[in-house]
C-alpha cells in the first residue's frame, strides 16, 4: 500500500490495534442498525490509520525540503513511524522536520472541530448520529496524537525537538541526545508512577496500563541502543 507515494508496511502487531478500533466502532454504534454497526467497525480503524499516516506524511514532507529521503512508513501497535535517511543534519533540521507531525495532527484536529460544529450548525438532530461521532472521534485522537507526540520522550517527536534545542546550545549532537534520553527516562518514570496510582484508584484501565508499560519498554529499548552507537 501506498500513502501519497510512501510506501506503507504494516507490522503484525497493528492487527491487533485494527481489531480493537473495529471493536470500539462497532460498540459505539450500539443504537444503531447492524449494517451502520458494521460501517462504524471498518470507519474507527480507517480514521486512525488515516491520522497517523497523515501526522507522518508530515514528517517526511518537512524532511524533503532538507533533501532528506525516506524508506516508508511502518504502522504497530503503537501507532506509526517514518523511516528517514536522516532525522536532520542541523538542529534546526531536526527541529522542524520533529514538529511537522504534531502540527499536521494539530490542523487534522481543528478540521475535524470546524466539521463538527458546521454539522451541528447546519443539519443539528439531522446529523446522522454516525458521522457526528466519527466527527468526534477523528477530532479526539489527532489531538491526542498531538499532544502524545510532543512528550519530551526521545525518540518521540518532543523527545526530538529537546534534543535539537540542546543540540543546538552545546554544539554537540552525541551529548544532546544523552541529555534528552535522561529526560525521556525521567519523564517515563513519572508517568508509570501516575499511570500506576491511576490504575489502583481505578481512574485508568489495566489495558492502558499495559499498553503505556509496552511502549514504554520499546522506546527505552531504542533509547539503549542509541546510547551504544
Ligand atoms: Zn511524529
Amino acid at each position: 500500500m501506498k500513502f501519497f507515494g510512501i510506501p506503507v508496511r504494516f507490522d503484525v502487531s497493528a492487527l491487533l490495534l485494527i481489531y480493537i478500533l473495529a471493536l470500539n466502532g462497532f460498540s459505539i454504534a450500539s443504537a444503531e442498525t447492524p449494517a451502520v454497526r458494521v460501517v462504524s467497525a471498518l470507519l474507527l480503524p480507517a480514521t486512525l490509520i488515516f491520522s497517523i499516516l497523515f501526522h507522518e506524511r508530515a514528517h517526511i514532507l518537512a524532511a524533503s525540503r532538507y533533501g532528506i529521503g525516506c524508506r516508508g512508513i511502518t504502522l504497530l501497535l503503537f501507532g506509526g513511524f517514518a523511516t528517514l535517511e536522516s532525522m536532520g543534519k542541523r538542529p534546526r533540521e531536526m527541529f522542524v522536520i520533529a514538529i511537522a507531525g504534531p502540527l499536521s495532527s494539530l490542523l487534522l484536529a481543528g478540521i475535524g472541530l470546524a466539521l463538527s460544529l458546521a454539522g451541528q450548525v447546519f443539519f443539528g438532530n439531522a446529523l446522522p448520529p454516525l458521522v457526528s461521532n466519527l466527527l468526534s472521534i477523528f477530532t479526539f485522537l489527532n489531538m491526542m496524537l498531538a499532544l502524545f507526540n510532543i512528550l519530551p520522550v526521545y525518540p518521540l517527536d518532543g523527545g526530538r525537538m529537546l534534543h535539537s534545542a540542546l543540540w543546538d546550545r552545546c554544539k554537540d549532537m552525541e551529548i544532546a541526545r544523552r541529555q534528552s534520553i535522561k529526560v525521556a527516562r525521567i519523564v517515563i518514570v513519572v508517568l508509570f508512577g501516575l499511570l500506576l496510582i491511576g490504575v489502583v484508584a481505578g481512574k485508568v484501565s489495566v489495558f492502558s496500563f499495559v499498553w503505556f508499560v509496552l511502549l514504554a519498554a520499546l522506546l527505552w529499548q531504542i533509547q539503549n541502543r542509541e546510547l551504544k552507537m
